[in-house]
């Protein structure tokens, strides 16, 4: 017989009952260190108090007004977006997939309003993900994610993550914009080089693209600046964020240049929950918190440390770990064994963690991690590699 809730997650056997900070409680009573986060969500961590007393505080007041109104929230939170990024202007969403194929939009619309309607395919990086709709699945073409499913949207012409020749091989008259996450995350906690990204971007602008990023998972503070992209010293045209930035009040965003959103005007583009007013106010107690005085300086320094530590983990544990890798507080460990495995024993040890493409554990902690939280992590990684060793 067919569960209540739709089969479609292969799900580990828990339920979990309360979360605090960094930690999360099942129902049996146990604990567990929470470096999933609800995969890179949970940036706070679990019932931050500023984050319980701003939605309370909302939550009393007004929670959903339809976008046929003007939202105080959401204009404060679209404005505090463009003061901290490249963008001009947002769209508010209600996930990640929706943000991400917001910017889909844009960029067509972007070219068809500015003379070169034929301009309409979309150069991806194979390993992306890009969400679970019709479209993010024609982008990222993953055999699981796509069979059974087609006829795909065309549009999307893949290329090997990191290879500029293939990339220029790629262009054809018919390219409109080039989309890369900025740290591949599902794909395995893959970074993009600096020195690609500033030339992928010199590549949009030869051949008059757009550079479209999806930081849905690496943005809002995951690296330690509140944009991957910043790390490149470059800006992006277009940029889809969500998860952390709602801290799991779903909550996604299309930022965009005015350049690029061209052409999206009134009844272009719509959503009935997309920024309402307790959304937003959540995203506004997040960027309260993340902008806050040496918030990413702390992410930067947290990350340094687990990174140096889990490298001393990776030498130790030669038959298990093959590598570390990752920015931040966005890590992952490519494994020997087989990946689920160390996931399975950590979570045994107290410790949630998520698998990813490539063989690989990805960490992604709350950013409000201490040294004791890092400590903890490797007791535990110590112990399943132990475990797990031949
Ligand atoms: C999670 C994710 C998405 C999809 O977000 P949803 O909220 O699940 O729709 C898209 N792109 C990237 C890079 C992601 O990590």
């Amino acid at each position: 017989m067919i569960t209540a809730v739709m089969p479609t997650y292969a799900r580990v056997d828990v339920v979990f009952e309360r979360g605090e900070g960094a930690w999360i409680f099942d129902t049996e009573g146990r604990r567990y260190l929470d470096f999933t986060a609800g995969i890179a969500v949970n940036a706070l961590g679990h019932v931050h108090p500023y984050m319980v007393e701003k939605l309370t505080e909302q939550a009393k007041k007004l929670w959903h007004t339809s976008n046929l109104y003007r939202i105080g929230e959401a204009e404060r939170l679209a404005q505090r977006l463009i003061d901290t990024s490249f963008a001009e202007t947002v769209f508010f969403t209600n996930s990640g997939v929706e943000a991400w194929e917001c910017g889909v939009k844009v960029v067509r619309k972007y070219h068809y309003e500015t003379g070169h309607p034929e301009k309409f395919r979309i150069i991806v990086a194979d390993g992306a993900f890009h969400g679970r709709t019709m479209t993010a699945i024609a982008a990222a073409k993953s055999e699981k994610m796509v069979k059974g499913f087609g006829p795909l949207i065309d549009g999307f012409d893949q290329v090997a993550f990191g290879n500029l020749n293939e990339l220029r091989a790629a262009i054809t008259p018919e390219t409109a914009a080039i989309n890369i996450e900025t740290i591949q995350g599902e794909g395995g906690i893959r970074p993009a080089s600096l020195d690609y990204l500033r030339a992928v971007r010199e590549i949009c602008d030869e051949f008059g693209l757009l550079l479209y990023l999806d930081e849905i998972q690496c943005g809002m503070g995951r690296t330690g600046k509140l944009w991957a992209y910043e790390w490149a010293g470059i800006e992006p045209d277009v940029m889809s964020v969500a998860k952390a930035i709602g801290n799991g009040f779903p909550l996604g965003a299309c930022l965009a240049t005015e350049t690029a959103a061209v052409g999206m005007v009134a009844g272009t583009h719509g959503s009935t929950y997309g920024g309402n007013p307790l959304a937003t106010a959540c995203g506004n107690a997040v960027l309260d918190v993340v902008l806050g005085p040496g918030f990413l300086d702390r992410v930067v320094a947290m990350g340094g440390l687990l990174k140096g530590r889990l490298s001393d983990l990776v030498a130790r544990h030669p038959k298990v770990l093959a590598e570390v890798r990752g920015e931040g507080l966005m890590l992952g460990l490519r494994c020997v064994v087989p990946s689920g495995g160390l996931v399975d024993r950590a979570r045994a040890h107290g410790m949630l963690t998520v698998g990813a493409a490539d063989n690989v554990v990805r960490l992604l902690p709350p950013l409000i991690i201490d040294e004791g939280h890092v400590d903890e992590a490797i007791r535990v990684l110590d112990a399943a590699c132990r475990d797990l060793a031949p």
